[in-house]
């Protein structure tokens, strides 16, 4: 292939970060050369209005905003957003504001060093206070971003000569980890006990640890995981359980506990890791377990040691976000509501949810092209999602994702409904 006929040759469709691997079997891999293709690829995916990255919100951050995009310079006003994961809608919320604007005027803006190195406030301290209080351990770590957590706290605990058995569907972050760790890693398919119990028999007695590690609600599916029946595992095989509550923290169990404090399973699972940039509003993650795991966390984790910690204000975001849903619970219940009201009116109309539960909804649609063409024109509608396609799931197993949020409406709601199934029956995805 030529960059002359890539026109030709390549289906708008394609998907740009599978490119690198057909250049490869076409002999093609100086990067170089690589790079002009996937921009080209790009470009044609940008001239026919396919592509749905780099967009970006111009006046707001709630769920109703002008988007522009990054790369095409398009811009459309008065979206309904539905891509971010601001649960509770608290990156707007008053109280939130004033504390984290507290927070700047006494401690300035950034922490300047790691956590080890003198990089934590008074206000780091509460927070990992609170998030041990919150889900009843005895150590809180707290690193950057959630994906620095499951980078650094996986890739510490664990190491080549050990065995980590993972969900297939879990987050890059937590497979960053796995790598980065240099651990045996086994996937078992997607919250399939029977098949992470074969996994175990299977492969465990030739490592002298096994940790298993799933999410508690999967990001792209909106699935929850059967983390009971993990936990009864638990009693018949020796393995540490880590559950990533990235997408439950906040909005599941009492007072936003989380999905394992929900099911009474908090002391049975050994390490609860969590993002503060979802129900929180904010950046960072942590990963709650035993004490006794604090030093191998912070000394075999380069991202906890050699990473700068997150903002002084960002933790005083994150305490005011948690004050706000420990005391309003009908902000939790309001989200429920409205997942509830959007997925039964999707499911209605017959459209595709596969198995999810959780405010993550996506529409499966298997067909590249008709997925494109649906994200496309759903933007022409105003309603702002984002197709989801390879490397975030597999090539055949493309998506459009919906994320609720206490900041939308019903009104909302319903229009998104109307748009998907006008939409929906034009490109007969439903009938
Ligand atoms: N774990 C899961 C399951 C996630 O979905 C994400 C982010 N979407 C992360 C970890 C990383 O969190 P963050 O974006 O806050 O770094």
């Amino acid at each position: 292939m030529t960059l002359a006929n890539l026109n030709e040759t390549v289906d708008g469709s394609n998907f740009i970060s599978l490119l690198r691997q057909d250049l490869k079997s076409k002999g093609i891999v100086n990067i170089s050369t690589v790079a002009e293709h996937m921009t080209a690829l790009q470009d044609i995916q940008i001239r026919d209005g396919i592509y749905s990255y780099d967009r970006y919100l111009n006046n707001s951050s709630n769920s109703n905003a002008d988007i522009s995009s990054f790369l095409s310079g398009d811009t459309r006003d008065d979206c309904i957003v539905w891509c971010v994961n601001h649960y509770l809608g608290l990156n707007r919320h008053p109280e939130v504001i004033k504390a984290t604007r507290n927070a700047l005027d006494k401690f300035g803006t950034g922490s300047g060093t790691s956590a080890m190195s003198g990089g934590l406030s008074s206000l780091h301290i509460d927070l990992i206070n609170k998030l041990q209080n919150m889900l009843n351990k005895e150590c809180a770590m707290l690193f950057p971003t959630g994906y620095s957590a499951n980078l650094g706290a996986i890739s510490s605990l664990v190491t080549k000569d050990d065995l980590i058995i993972i969900d297939r569907d879990c987050h890059a972050s937590i497979i960053d980890g796995c790598k980065l760790s240099g651990a045996k890693l086994v996937p078992f398919k997607n919250n399939d006990v029977g098949d992470l119990e074969r996994k175990i028999d299977r492969f465990s007695k030739n490592y002298p640890n096994t940790i298993v590690i799933v999410e508690s609600a999967y990001s792209m599916t909106g699935n929850l995981a059967p983390l009971k029946d993990y936990v009864e595992l638990k009693k018949k095989h020796d393995f540490l359980l880590y559950v990533d509550e990235a997408h439950t923290f906040g909005i599941y169990g009492d007072q936003g506990r989380g999905y394992c404090q929900q099911l009474g399973i908090l002391d049975s699972v050994d390490f609860i890791m969590g993002t503060l940039s979802k129900s929180t509003a904010s950046i960072g993650g942590f990963v709650v377990s035993d004490k006794k795991y604090r030093p191998v966390m912070k000394f075999y984790s380069n991202a906890y040691l050699f990473q700068a910690t997150i903002p002084p204000a960002n933790a005083a975001t994150i305490l005011a976000a948690i004050d706000v849903f420990e005391n309003n619970p009908e902000l939790i219940d309001s989200l429920h509501y409205l997942n509830s009201y959007f997925r039964n009116k999707l499911t209605v109309l017959g459209f595709d949810l596969g198995q999810s539960e959780s405010p993550v909804i996506p529409i499966y649609i298997e067909n590249p092209s008709i997925l494109f063409e649906m994200g496309k024109r759903l933007y022409e509608e105003g309603i702002f999602s984002v197709t989801v396609t390879y490397p975030a799931v597999k090539p055949k197993e493309g998506r459009i994702r919906f994320i609720v949020s206490t900041n939308h409406t019903t009104d909302q709601i319903d229009r998104t409904v109307d748009t998907l199934e006008k939409l929906g029956r034009e490109l007969k995805i439903i009938s």
